[in-house]
This record gives C-alpha cells, sequence and structure tokens, in this order.
C-alpha cells in the first residue's frame, strides 16, 4: 500500500487535545494491523524545546535518538509504543536553519530564497521523509498552533500542496471547538464554521471535522457542522470530554473516525479495530483495588505538564498493579527542615524530579534526608538523582559544602561535575547528553531484580555527572552505584540498607507505555503500597 498521509489541524483555540486525537487515531490503525507514525510541526521559531522554559510549552520529551522535542510526542509513544525520532518533530526554527544553510553552502545559487517555494519545500520534503525512511502505511502529521496564526501559514500552504500532489493519498482533519453558551442553553458551531472559512481562505478543504464539545452534539448540530463546513455528515466526529485521555481511542472507534478514515482512503473497513488489551487496561485502570499516595517533589507543581510523562508513568505503572497512584505536588521551594514531617506525612513513597538550575533545590534536598532517614521508598530522576547524592555526601558523609556544580561552581566537594570533556564544547547545548544509552547493572543491586536483566537503555537529558573521584567514599559509607554505562559513568544509585531507595542518572519515565509500563515505575509503586 502506498503510505497515506493525514493531516491534522485545529480551529478557534488551542488545546483542543489534538495531540491525543492523533494518538488516538493511530492507536486504531495500529489495532487493525497498519503501520502509522506521528509527527509534530511546531510553528515556533526555537530549533527545538528543549530551550524552552516548561512554562511556555510544559515538558520536554526526549526521544530514542536526542531530540528534544514537544510533549505531544509523548503521547505518542504512550499510546502506540512505537518509538519516534528527530523526524518526527519540526519546527519553523529548524526549516528555516536547513534552508539558510543550504543557502550559504551556495545550495540555491542564483535563486531568490523565498517562503514559496523553499520553506515550504523544506516542510514537505520533512513530511515525506518520515514516508520515504521507514515504509508507512500512514504517516500522521499534526500542525501545532490554531488556523490563523501568522507563523502556522507556511505549514498550511505545504499541507495544500502536498494534497494536490498526493492526491488520493492524503486527507485533512480539523479538530475545532464547539462552545455552550449556557445562557442559550446551546452549542454554537460558528466559531468552528468560521475556523474551516479560514482554512478554506487558505486552499485547504477538511475531511472530517473532529468537534470537541464538553455536551453532546445534535443531530441538528451536525446537520450544520456537515453543511457549512463543505463535509459529509458522517464525517462530523464528536470528541467530548473523556475521564482519561486512554478512553479517547475507545470514544473516537464509536464515532467511527478510523473507519471515515478508511473510507476517504478507499481502503476496505471489513476486519475491525483489535482494542482487547487497550479495553483491558482501561477496565483495570477505572476499577482499581488499591490505592496509593507518592510525593512528587519538583519545583513546577502549579504546572502539572511539566512532569507529564512521570504522572503518565503511574498511571501505567499504577494500573498494572490495579493500583490508583494519588500523585501529591510538593512545590520544592516550600520545603525546609521544620515543615518537611507535615509535608511529606502519609505519602508511601516519594519522588524527587529531573530539573535544571538552582531553584528549589534545597527542598529536594531536605525531602530526600528524611525520606533516608525514614526509610520511606525513594525515587530521584536525573536532578533527583543528584539530589540524592549531594544530600548522603553532606549528611552521611559529613562533607558540608558538597553539592553539583550546577548550583555551585566553587564548592570544595563537587560531587556532581562536568566531564573534562564537556568543558570544551561551545554553544549553550552543545554539551547535553540527549537519547539512548547503555547502561550496565551490577549483579545483587535492586536495579537488577527489578529489570532482570545486565544491560539496559535509557534516554538521558543531562549535563551533569557523577563525579567519580567520589566512587570509593561513597560505596564505603553505604551509597552504591549499581549501574554504569561504557564510560564508566555513574548512571544509577542505590542504598542497599535501605527498603527502596534509587537514584537513576537517566529518564525512564520517557519510555513508560500503556504496553510497556515502565519497570522502575512498577517497582516503585509496589514498594509504596507494601509501605
Ligand atoms: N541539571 C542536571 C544536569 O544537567 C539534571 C538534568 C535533569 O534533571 N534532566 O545534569
Amino acid at each position: 500500500m502506498k503510505t497515506k498521509y493525514i493531516f491534522v489541524t485545529g480551529g478557534v483555540a488551542s488545546s483542543l487535545g489534538k495531540g491525543i486525537i492523533s494518538a488516538s487515531l493511530a492507536r486504531l490503525l495500529l489495532a487493525r494491523g497498519y503501520s502509522v507514525t506521528i509527527q509534530k510541526l511546531d510553528p515556533y521559531i526555537n530549533i527545538n524545546p528543549g530551550t524552552l522554559n516548561p512554562y511556555e510549552h510544559g515538558e520536554c520529551y526526549v526521544t530514542e535518538d536526542g531530540a528534544e522535542t514537544d510533549l505531544d510526542l509523548g503521547h505518542y509513544e504512550r499510546f502506540t509504543n512505537v518509538p519516534t525520532s528527530q523526524a518526527n518533530s519540526v519546527t519553523t526554527g529548524r526549516i528555516y536553519l536547513s534552508v539558510i544553510e543550504k543557502e550559504r553552502s551556495g545550495g540555491y545559487l542564483g535563486e531568490t530564497v523565498q517562503v514559496i517555494p523553499h520553506i515550504t519545500d523544506e516542510i514537505k520534503n520533512r513530511i515525506l521523509l518520515l514516508g520515504k525512511t521507514k515504509q508507512y502505511d500512514f504517516v500522521i502529521t499534526e500542525i501545532g498552533g490554531t488556523v490563523g496564526d501568522i507563523e502556522g501559514l507556511p505549514f498550511i500552504e505545504a499541507i495544500r500542496q502536498l494534497r494536490l500532489e498526493l492526491g488520493k493519498n492524503a486527507l485533512c482533519i480539523h479538530l475545532a471547538y464547539i462552545p455552550y453558551l449556557a445562557a442559550a442553553g446551546e452549542l454554537k458551531t460558528k466559531p468552528a464554521q468560521h475556523s474551516v472559512k479560514l482554512l478554506l481562505e487558505q486552499g485547504v478543504q477538511p475531511d472530517i471535522m473532529v468537534c470537541r464539545t464538553e455536551h453532546k452534539l445534535s443531530d441538528s448540530n451536525r446537520s450544520k457542522i456537515a453543511l457549512f463546513c463543505n463535509v459529509e455528515k458522517s464525517c462530523v466526529i464528536e470528541s467530548m470530554d473523556a475521564k482519561s485521555i486512554y478512553e479517547v481511542p475507545l470514544l473516537m472507534k464509536e464515532e467511527g473516525l478510523d473507519i471515515q478514515v478508511l473510507k476517504k482512503f478507499g481502503i476496505n473497513t471489513k476486519t475491525d479495530a483489535d482494542l482487547k488489551d487497550w479495553t483491558a487496561f482501561l477496565k483495570k485502570l477505572f476499577n482499581p483495588k488499591h490505592e496509593v499516595t507518592i510525593g512528587l517533589v519538583g519545583k513546577y507543581v502549579e504546572l502539572k505538564d511539566a512532569y507529564k510523562s512521570i504522572s503518565e508513568a503511574f498511571i501505567h505503572a499504577g494500573t498494572s498493579l490495579n493500583c490508583k497512584v494519588n500523585v501529591k505536588w510538593l512545590d520544592s521551594e516550600k520545603i525546609n527542615d521544620k515543615n518537611v514531617k507535615q509535608q511529606l506525612q502519609g505519602l508511601s513513597g516519594v519522588l524527587v524530579a529531573p530539573g535544571f538550575g538552582k531553584r528549589g533545590i534545597e527542598g529536594k534536598i531536605v525531602a530526600i534526608k528524611y525520606v533516608r532517614e525514614n526509610d520511606i521508598p525513594f525515587f530521584g530522576i536525573s536532578l533527583g538523582m543528584q539530589c540524592a547524592v549531594i544530600e548522603f555526601a553532606r549528611n552521611v558523609m559529613k562533607l558540608r559544602d558538597a553539592h553539583s556544580i550546577e548550583m555551585d561552581e566553587n564548592t570544595n566537594n563537587p560531587v556532581i561535575a562536568l566531564l573534562e570533556e564537556q568543558k570544551t564544547t561551545s554553544g549553550f547545548v552543545g554539551n547535553m547528553r540527549l537519547g539512548a544509552e547503555d547502561c550496565f547493572l551490577k549483579d545483587d543491586s535492586l536495579a537488577k531484580r527489578i529489570y532482570k536483566k545486565s544491560k539496559i537503555s535509557e534516554r538521558h537529558r543531562d549535563r551533569y555527572e557523577f563525579n567519580n573521584a567520589f566512587l570509593d567514599v561513597f560505596e564505603n559509607a553505604g551509597m552504591i552505584p549499581t549501574g554504569l554505562n561504557l564510560k564508566g559513568l555513574v548512571e544509577i544509585m542505590e542504598i542497599p540498607k535501605h527498603k527502596f531507595f534509587i537514584g537513576v542518572q537517566f529518564h525512564p519515565e520517557y519510555k513508560s507505555t500503556v504496553e510497556n509500563p515502565h519497570p522502575l515505575f512498577v517497582a516503585f509503586v509496589k514498594a509504596a503500597m507494601s509501605n
């Protein structure tokens, strides 16, 4: 089968859940036996979200091959269990960078370099590349932002051209918001109609309308949307608020989204999507037998999207154990020696979050001291592990000024430091360790018991590392490195005397999916349950 391209645009408002709709459609197509990948095109000028404050777009998600991407890619992987890559995340910045680099190296000699055709050609290449590198049956391309945004214009123009070039092998799904006017007591379809008008002005006619709504669409709502947006009535798909994002594939199936897509492509719809495992997951998710409360200590607590992959990993792990995990969000800036007991009261486990920079660091260290001394299950991720190392050095090894050189360049005890080779790398993002790396686990460690194998591969996003000059002193004091990479860098730290105390330099949360809950999260939730 020739690769089919599905474009997903959004109208009326942002945050309607284009990512979840794209991921749900992918799930449905996978459940019919097709191969599918999802790509996100983001109209902002940053090369990637790696340098963005989480307040802007939430968490930065990292792929196997080290792309720093939008958090929607996390949803794609969690729903599909198919890894994404550099090619699945493209920003305006990256497009312009490629075009400008090509211009500088003489690639367009004699030509005036313009938005059309050069920028749009580059966008089209990035979309088509996914169908070429691996022969996917379907490539779903989600366009970030809302139609009408100035910065989104080249992307919509690229879609217009591609639809013409690909003919029957491309279609467009437009997701629009249908607001409910309480005073009038009715749903209003006009904003959605207007957003389709905007798309039409740019030359794109949607084939399918997905209508995000808080109330059920009436038959006359559907007729109106069909009439004014030029789509068949069967292609007006209702997308109601769901109890969980993981319910959306089922809701989309009930509305026939996958069937309409297949019909538009002229593909046989006789076989059905096999969602047995997905339904079983939902059944467990909605009927937990146990409940546990875990503290998540971070500095973006008012912004839960900053730790999206962690909270989703808890859902996957908890569900596999028939357990509802309540996450209590704790602001590390508000934790101190005096209130730590009260702040962590009633928690069955504590996770200390990843992060960058000094803000809130001392609160994390105080929280770790408390859980270490009180034998409460602890799980530290990246900066969380580094804080555990600092806390241990200060309070057990009595190196009072121990720190990471990220926070204190002049400490006499830099237990977390930069590698020599990193010091000479130029550029702000140049010396980051990004993407998957192998890690070797020591026999007789908690990590090995959890993973049940000696060699694992996990994703990184960090700049600083455990300083191996301190290896022996830590081991002698009872904090043991149990996972090392090929170069001998410490990836995992444990306190074996403790019930469950593990810190990892990598980010296991990125690899947790509905199909494969991450073993570290499962083990941590289990430890919390029996605490
Ligand atoms: N700031 C730390 C480092 O760069 C930890 C990074 C993280 O938590 N991902 O190493």
